[in-house]
């Protein structure tokens, strides 16, 4: 994207991130990702009147190619995060999410807003008031519920015993002392207590596998007991993700993680398709799309904190909060939750 651009599209991000006069915004990033990211998020901050400035990290030494979930690159420059915490706004251009240093940060009251997705799906997906709107009224009835239970024509059935963690809501920008969110987005989630999940999950072709950043092509059955998964059965997709957990080593890899639905009508299923490359912000924004994440907890403040983690978008599911519901296959069902045009 062109650098007019990109410095338009982070203005505006920043617009409806509150930065303003008197304010100081930092920006991380590492080796050579996204500098011209930086430069943009420095003539926006800028342009309203906050102090800014780049830290950029040395190029990892080995890079891994998946995610390296929670290693943030900042656990040996502790004077950095001692910065970082002086900040009123960090913009991660890097990915410290799930890592020790970003909660240190916004305990501190540093809020942090995440971009490390292609720039024209940033463009694309821009936040809008209305959006965290619609975001912030399915948080607020997953933050009252105590039970949700999901469903699909292909045989899912299961149930979350909610009221142990916190609901998050993710929109796209972020305007509160320490609180966190990604660029783009557009889902609410929360995690059932530690072993307080039950029942089956069966994935369906088309259902998303993140960080694989594939297209389930054959059905996926899970038993969950307890917040575990006890038993993966199925065809390919099957055997790569149990492969997959396995090499981790670690018990843990199999719990239950967060669970929830999106609600961006301008996400686009088949993003993937598109850009494969991305961190999957598309996939778990896609209205109507529910859901549900394997391995750590941690990030809602759960002992849970294994490296092995899935997130799982699913197409044509139902969502039930203490009985009522919520999303009814792959759509939105409450009015409040709807884009406008689709009541
Ligand atoms: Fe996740």
């Amino acid at each position: 994207m062109d650098q007019n651009m990109l410095n338009e599209i982070c203005l505006r991000q920043l617009t409806l991130s509150g930065v303003h006069e008197g304010e100081t915004v930092a920006i991380l990033s590492e080796g050579a990702e996204r500098l011209d990211y930086a430069d943009a998020f420095l003539y926006a901050a800028r342009r309203l009147g906050a102090a800014a400035y780049h830290l950029r990290l040395p190029a990892p030494a080995g890079s891994s190619g998946a995610w390296a979930v929670g290693e943030s690159g900042l656990a040996a420059n502790p004077q950095a995060v001692e910065a970082l915490k002086q900040a009123d706004m960090l913009v991660d251009l890097k990915f410290l999410l799930f890592s020790k240093e970003q909660f240190a940060i916004q305990d501190a009251g540093t809020r942090i807003l995440t971009a490390v997705e292609p720039a024209p799906l940033l463009a694309r997906l821009m936040p809008t008031p209305e959006l965290r709107e619609r975001v912030e009224v399915g948080a607020e009835l997953l933050s009252k519920a105590s039970s949700m239970r999901i469903t699909s024509p292909a045989g899912t059935d299961v149930t979350y015993r909610l009221g142990v963690y916190p609901t998050m809501s993710e929109y796209g920008y972020t305007d509160q002392p320490g609180r966190w969110d990604h660029w783009p987005a557009a889902f609410v989630f929360t995690g059932g207590a530690d072993d307080g999940v039950d029942g089956t999950i069966v994935l369906s072709p088309g259902d998303v596998l993140l960080p694989f950043n594939t297209y389930v092509q054959a059905p996926v059955t899970f038993t969950i007991e307890r917040g575990f998964i006890t038993d993966i059965r199925g065809g390919l997709d099957a055997e790569l993700l149990s492969s997959y957990i396995k090499s981790f080593d670690d018990p843990r890899g199999y719990g239950m993680s967060h669970v929830g639905w999106g609600l961006d009508e301008r996400a686009h299923w088949h993003g993937l398709m598109q850009f494969p490359g991305g961190m999957g912000m598309e996939l778990r924004s896609f209205y109507g799309n529910v859901m549900f994440s394997i391995g750590p907890n941690n990030e809602l403040g759960g002992p849970n904190d294994t490296p092995c983690h899935f997130d799982i978008p699913m197409r044509g599911c139902s969502l039930f909060l203490d009985d009522e519901p919520v999303v009814v296959d792959g759509d939105v069902v409450v009015p409040e939750m709807r884009p406008a045009g689709r009541h």
